[in-house]
């Protein structure tokens, strides 16, 4: 998963260099791995790419270097790492000077046929730098502009009719801005103005900043093409003849709770409140204080305790500054993470012992068993017998059965815990009182106040895929 971010402007106004960095600050939770960006004042490009987080990457040499330029076009990404390494090769924007010109392109999403387009493209004599799905979209882009006369928008069409995949990208050259969105349109794209600027961002939120304003989503298998001279191009290129296939684990986990669900105005965090009251509905308890696995949890415990009346308290303290700990590779380090990332309230104890805790999803489950581990610790640390505690989980969205092919960095199968086991089992490896997850139909009864729940991708929920993919190997 991924942010990318940029603008379009016919003159140069020096605020775009604080608002191009606002609109990285707002999509860093989409990606905290790598930053780049390469930008345009018409005549002559500038790029930067590196290893770590906005404020790390673009900090002062750089943002003078790009006050500088004065450029009028910028694209940039904050990448989170599921094709390729975190070396900056493996960064985006990739870019490439031609004979006829420079392109430079970034995205956000995946390809699932990705090492069949790498060999395709192979086989045509190109070379691949990296195994990054951005630079196989850029290069396929090119190949098929070369194809109808250096056609931009074309080779972008080339892409959307052989290429299936999450991908909602953007592609500038010296002078011109394209932003386009695959035709299933996995991943959330707007578009929009700041001051004289064409704007785009992957999540809604990179527009709240007092001047800028939406205007609607890229449609899925929609290029919108803007100039520094003004010009504006529109075209709906590819009409898939299926549903939308919006990633319904978006609002569940990964957008910010202040972003939109998609072309609905409501936010996010009106969903997670959503799915904690279904669940609530569907699995209640009595006499018990709810406690939200902060940060992405907090919503759907707030849902769930509003809906039966419960009081809600925090328990685990996150300590910010730790990343998301599904992105860590190797399992101890994942264990020893949890454990540096988290703390346990203890006080919540003189007044509470049952507890039912409420996170939006459950992967691995290595995060809930540690918390559990760490808070029975220090119970029984601070003489409470385990027969005087009452531990529940709800998880607010269905069991995890299958991995992500479409940009979420869901694990291999095998160690997706609804895939190995039953929700007994996993009771029993977290060390639980009881577990539910809501239902399938439970998840479909809130996404249906948003939009169609056809138009929501499913797939790690039910294991139907609605594009033909390669097993991830690693
Ligand atoms: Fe989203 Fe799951 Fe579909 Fe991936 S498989 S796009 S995480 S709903």
């Amino acid at each position: 998963m991924c942010g990318i971010l940029g603008y379009c402007a016919p003159q140069w106004d020096p605020s775009l260099a604080k608002f191009f960095g606002l609109q990285g600050f707002n999509l860093q939770h989409r990606g905290q791995e790598n930053f780049g960006a390469t930008y345009s004042n018409g005549r002559k490009f500038g790029h930067f790419k590196d290893k770590g987080m906005v404020s790390q990457v673009f900090d002062k040499t750089r943002r003078d270097e790009f006050v500088r330029r004065q450029p009028l076009i910028a694209i940039g990404q904050t990448r989170y790492a599921t094709a390729g390494g975190t070396d900056a090769m493996s960064a985006q924007p990739h870019w490439m000077t031609l004979l006829d010109g420079f392109y430079a392109n970034a995205c956000n999403g995946d390809l699932p046929m990705l090492q069949q387009d790498i060999e395709e493209l192979e086989a045509k004599g190109t070379v691949m730098l990296s195994g990054n799905d951005g630079e196989v979209i850029l290069k396929k882009i090119l190949h098929g502009a070369r194809d109808h006369g250096g056609d931009l928008i074309e080779g972008i069409r080339v892409l959307m009719e052989t290429t299936p995949g999450a991908y909602s990208g953007c592609l500038m050259t010296l002078r011109e801005l394209y932003v386009y969105r695959d035709p299933w349109g996995f991943r959330p794209l707007y578009i929009g103005r700041w001051r004289d600027a064409t704007v785009f961002a992957s999540e809604s939120c990179a527009f709240h900043e007092r001047d800028a304003e939406i205007e609607r989503e890229v449609l899925p298998g929609e290029v919108i093409r803007v100039d520094i001279d003004g010009g504006r191009e529109e075209r709906r290129l590819v009409n898939a003849g299926h549903p939308r296939q919006k990633c319904i684990f978006e609002p569940i986990y990964f957008a910010r709770p202040d972003s939109r669900v998609y072309e609905d105005k409501k936010d996010v965090g009106l969903f997670r409140d959503q799915l904690g009251r279904q669940l609530a509905r569907e699995y209640p308890l009595k006499d018990v204080a709810v406690v939200p696995i902060p940060d992405s949890g907090r919503f759907a415990a707030m849902g769930y305790a509003s809906e039966l009346g419960l009081p809600m308290r925090e328990l685990f303290i996150r300590n910010p500054y730790i990343p998301r700990t599904f992105q860590m590779a190797g399992q101890s380090n994942r264990e020893d993470l949890v454990r540096l990332k988290f703390t346990v309230m203890l006080s919540l104890l003189e007044e509470y012992r049952r507890f039912v805790i409420v996170d939006d999803s459950l992967v691995r489950s290595t995060t809930m068993r540690i918390l559990i581990e760490m808070f029975l610790q220090a119970a029984l640390g601070a003489g409470l017998k385990r027969e005087d505690l009452q531990i529940h989980v709800r998880i607010a969205s269905p069991p995890i059965v299958g991995c992500c092919y479409y940009g979420i960095d869901t694990p291999e199968l095998d160690e997706l815990a609804a895939s190995r086991h039953s929700v007994k089992e996993i009771e029993k490896m977290i060390g639980a009182d009881s577990l539910a997850y809501l239902s399938l139909p439970g998840l479909d009864s809130v996404a249906k106040q948003f939009d169609d729940p056809k138009n929501f991708c499913h797939a790690c929920f039910t294991g139907n895929y609605p594009t033909p993919y390669l097993v991830r190997s690693r």
